[in-house]
């Protein structure tokens, strides 16, 4: 067992401290950064902060020290927690997630992609090949969806532009058999918007590396060839200019139009017309075609290298997940198979200019925080009545009102934003903003800017404002009708469909449609994503949630610097006191009767060298009253209770003592 740590290195728990204050929580948590222990529990959720370094804490040796151990016998680690999500899968055959917040650069994927290696590193011990092509093909999916998802930011310089979970499915060996990854809100820039600069040295390394992922999780010869068409298609449609000439708008040049006709397996024609025009139904069923501006020209294109790229990188993902889907299982045969769930997903998001993705990112995070009061909550309450404890309730913000805000049918933001994209006209920006003001004005986390009457910007009413649970976001509504809508023309679709590329064909299932069949009200972009946030909701609600909270200690991604104020907003906003105060209201930790006694026996004359009671619940009672922590326990049917780690850590240290 590694050594536990000493006191110069700060509380291991904040539950430990001696008040629960933010001065103190923050006096913990820079002393522990600064003494390169970047782990401290709260109870089982762990809190990390950024190292900006290599650490030395990730090797065999420490897989091993934590592998099937209970979380305060070793110092905090994501080990710590894997292990208590893999353990209770194993042992009482429960679906678990792993739920890893923190904002951009914080070292949510980091983490992610450490606990999946602790998971591949303690499983499959008789090495059975499939299992380990099973696990193989899991760690080689990090790298493709790294390559084709993440990207350069000011924050990050790997920054994930996507949202993701992935479950991990067991037999009932506790071995991996399958997975599946479900991503959520790609963020897709315009072409040659601001993008960050890159100069790595490793560019080749890594497209090796990504070479030889696609072709590990068996990527044939043609997709992978279709891959790079597509991203050679989108970087063309990056350079392709249109101009006017009397009254009627060309394409500039005609390379661009030939290369991506070759590169798609189109006709050029096709592609020109695709440009140029779009095919309208008018009211009398007629079908015509109608010349676009420059202006809707560079529109439709610039949708069109979006659209090409997200269904990319979904194809991509459904692509993964067809080859580690569980087949052939048998429950019958193979026993329950349970999963473990790992959420990488963007964390609450307050940038200078907020848009319609921060809205989207802010109202997952309000999502999760309902999750996490619910589950944290509801779970510590079915414990104590099972086991026959009594349980004093704690009160803390209900961020419900909230999600109603954004969410509710024919009231909520959403709602309105739909309406007024579905509203046949002009409707703008300004005139949805006055509708949400009409319909939301009196609530008390919306704030009109018109409604307030010292605002100077009153003329140009063009935000709104959200009284988050993690702080005031003030949102600019430009642009927020756009993204609702799908902004591709049907013309593009059907381009894609007629491709001769079979792979390019079913990534466009939808081209087959004519303008005639399309859909008159397709679901917009919030709703869907809306949806697609409630059933992650859904598949979180009914696992055991483990949870990580990433902090980010400066924005110079410097090793040594903590950067106080930019550290406790974000202990602010994930609630992390009032995580601790919960936790100290409550239990801390609980073990069965039987494996407390089997630790800590030798600890206790009257249960080691031999046990004189009659019950593993009155040897466990001897124990306690002998260390003097009485008042720190409580006995449940099956299981001690103990308040606070204090206790524990005591035995622990008479224990290695010994
Ligand atoms: P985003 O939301 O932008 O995707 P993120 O929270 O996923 O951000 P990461 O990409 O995991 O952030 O981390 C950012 C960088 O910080 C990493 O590329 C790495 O350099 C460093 N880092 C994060 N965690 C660790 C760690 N445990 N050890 C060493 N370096 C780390
Ligand atoms: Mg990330």
């Amino acid at each position: 067992m590694a050594e536990l740590e000493g006191l110069e290195f700060g509380k291991s728990d904040f539950v430990l401290l001696d008040e629960v204050n933010m001065e103190q929580f923050m006096e913990n948590l820079k002393l522990r950064f600064e003494k390169a222990r970047i782990y401290t529990f709260i109870g089982e959720v762990v809190v990390s902060v950024n190292p900006y370094k290599q650490m030395d804490i990730y090797g065999k040796e420490a897989i091993d020290a934590y592998r099937g151990r209970e979380l305060y016998e070793n110092p905090p680690h994501l080990y710590a927690v894997a292990d208590a999500a893999y353990k209770a899968m194993k042992r009482r055959a429960k679906d678990t997630c792993i739920v890893i917040s923190g904002e951009s650069g914080a070292g949510k994927t980091e983490a992610s992609k450490y606990i999946m290696q602790y998971i591949a590193a303690i499983t499959n011990p008789s090495q059975r090949a499939e299992v380990e092509s099973v696990k193989n093909v899991l760690l080689k999916s990090n790298c493709v969806l790294e390559a084709f998802g993440n990207a350069k930011t000011n924050r990050n310089d790997n920054s994930s532009r996507f949202g993701k979970y992935m479950d991990i499915n067991f037999n009932f060996n506790g071995d991996p058999t399958g997975g599946h990854i479900n991503n959520y809100l790609l963020e897709k820039r315009d072409i040659q918007e601001g993008a960050a600069s890159t100069t790595s040295n490793n560019d080749r390394s890594s497209h090796r590396a990504v070479l030889s992922a696609l072709q590990v999780i068996g990527f044939s010869k043609e997709e992978i060839d279709s891959i790079y068409r597509i991203l050679g298609t989108i970087l063309i449609l990056g350079n392709l200019q249109f101009e006017t000439d009397s009254e009627s708008v060309q394409v500039v040049g005609s390379e661009a139009v030939s290369h991506i006709a070759g590169l798609t397996t189109t006709e050029p024609d096709n592609v020109t017309k695709s440009l140029l025009y779009r095919t309208v139904a008018t009211g009398g069923g007629e079908v015509i075609e109608k010349g676009h501006t420059e202006k809707e020209a560079c529109f439709g294109r610039d949708a069109f290298a979006k659209a090409l790229y997200e269904r990319l990188f979904c194809w991509i993902v459904a692509r993964i997940n067809a080859v580690i889907e569980v087949k052939d299982y048998n429950p019958v045969l193979h026993g329950k198979n349970t999963v473990i769930g790992v959420l990488d997903i963007y964390g609450f998001e307050i940038f200078d200019n907020n848009s319609f993705e921060q809205f989207c990112i802010n109202y997952c995070n309000e999502k999760l925080q309902q999750l996490f009061i619910e589950l944290i909550l509801r779970q510590e309450q079915d414990e104590y009545q099972r086991e026959g404890i009594t349980w004093r309730h704690i009160d803390y913000f209900n961020n419900q009102i909230i999600v109603d805000l954004v969410e509710q049918p024919h009231k909520g933001i959403i709602s309105v934003l739909d309406e007024a994209c579905l509203t046949v006209g002009k409707v703008t920006d300004t005139i949805c903003l006055e509708s949400m003001d009409a319909k939301l004005g009196q609530h008390p986390h919306y704030t009109s800017r018109k409604l307030t009457p010292s605002d100077k910007t009153m003329e140009f009413h063009r935000d709104f404002r959200i009284r988050h649970y993690a702080g005031d976001v003030t949102y600019s509504v430009e642009g927020f009708l756009d993204k609702n809508k799908d902004p591709l023309f049907q013309d593009f679709k059907r381009l894609m469909y007629n491709s001769s590329n079979p792979v390019l064909k079913e990534m466009w299932p939808d081209g087959q449609l004519s303008i005639t069949e399309v859909t008159k009200r397709p679901l917009t972009a919030a709703t869907l994503f809306k949806n697609s946030i409630v059933a992650l909701v859904d598949k979180l609600g009914c696992k055991e949630p483990y949870y990580v909270r990433c902090i980010k200690p400066n924005e110079m991604k410097s090793p040594v610097l903590f950067d106080d104020a930019r550290c406790q907003h974000q202990v602010a906003y994930l609630g992390l006191l009032e995580n601790v105060r919960v936790r100290r209201a409550g239990f801390a930790y609980r073990q069965p009767y039987a494996r407390f006694l089997q630790r800590y026996k030798m600890t206790c004359e009257y249960t080691w060298p031999n046990h004189l009671m009659e019950t593993d619940r009155e040897a466990v009672e001897a124990i306690v009253t002998q260390h003097g922590f009485q008042d720190d326990v409580a006995y449940g049917h099956t299981k001690l209770f103990v308040r606070t780690p204090r206790s524990l850590f005591t035995l622990e240290q008479e224990r290695a003592a010994l």
